[in-house]
């Protein structure tokens, strides 16, 4: 079992998710033809992605959606009341328009959804199962519920959101009521708080901890892994995973998972 973010932050999402014979994407919010050269960087050919997952109808999430599932026949899965929010991808093929349901599985993935906390209509974080593990996608999100830790808690790869250092939103150019939203409950994860939530969530079985959605204007890589690590070193954990920060505009190196 596989994964990397391709692209990651305000300005652009989408990360690949795969095992032998089967290849989804999270979000696909870049142009059609970057997604396809980041993953060709990967050695993954866009026909073999199975599937689009929408976490949430926001344009750095949707931005390649229509696109590629037009070009490549590709099923795109979203929560019901997001589906009501993608008017602006375009015609998609009726056939290729799918909802989330309970216990879905894609091939030998197995999908678990939790709601996150954001400004969307529906939106969601995403669980892959797998017999070699578990990967857990959590970003746009401005708090960690227990629902969200019920699912995340244990995985073996965490790709998770550490938006912004909280001082320089605070002391950043944003106009007040976007530092609001931002910072709000229905906004994004500041580094203090994914710290947190990392202490968590990160197990014995958790090997790799990418961090993921910084915000280019509040938070730099630096600073995000430096509040992060201290948190885990804080609390004796960071020796025992591999920490790393999602590149903005290229591919995470993959990530392997396998059952030990
Ligand atoms: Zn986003
Ligand atoms: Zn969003």
């Amino acid at each position: 079992m596989e994964c990397a973010t391709l692209f990651s932050g305000s300005s652009g999402n989408c990360i690949y998710v795969g095992t032998e014979s089967t290849k989804v994407l999270v979000d696909a919010g870049h142009s059609g033809k970057r997604i396809v050269q980041a993953l060709s960087e990967l050695h993954i050919d866009i026909k073999e992605i199975q599937a689009l997952l929408v976490t949430h109808e926001h344009i750095d999430h949707i931005k390649g959606l229509g696109v590629l599932s037009r070009r490549y026949h590709i099923p795109i899965y979203a929560s019901p009341k997001t589906w009501t929010e993608l008017a602006c991808i375009g015609e998609v093929d009726e056939q290729n328009k799918r909802e989330y349901d309970y216990g879905m599985e894609i091939g030998d993935l197995k999908l678990e959804f939790f709601k996150t906390c954001h400004d969307a209509v529906q939106p969601v974080g995403i669980a892959f199962f797998h017999q070699d593990g578990e990967i857990g996608i959590a970003t746009d999100t401005g708090c960690v519920t227990a629902g969200m830790k019920k699912v995340l808690a244990g995985a073996n790869a965490l790709i998770f959101e550490a938006n912004h250092d909280e001082q320089m939103l605070k002391n950043g150019p944003y106009p007040y009521p976007l530092k609001k939203r931002i910072a709000g409950d229905r906004g994004h994860l500041s580094n203090r708080t994914a710290g947190e939530a990392l202490t968590e969530l990160i197990t014995g079985d958790t090997r790799q901890v990418v961090l993921a959605h910084l915000s280019e204007v509040n938070n730099t890589p630096q600073i995000a892994f430096n509040s992060v690590a201290e948190t885990l070193r804080e609390t004796g954990i960071l020796d025992a995973v591999d920490l790393t920060v999602a590149p903005r505009y290229a591919a995470h190196p993959l990530i392997k998972i396998k059952r030990l």
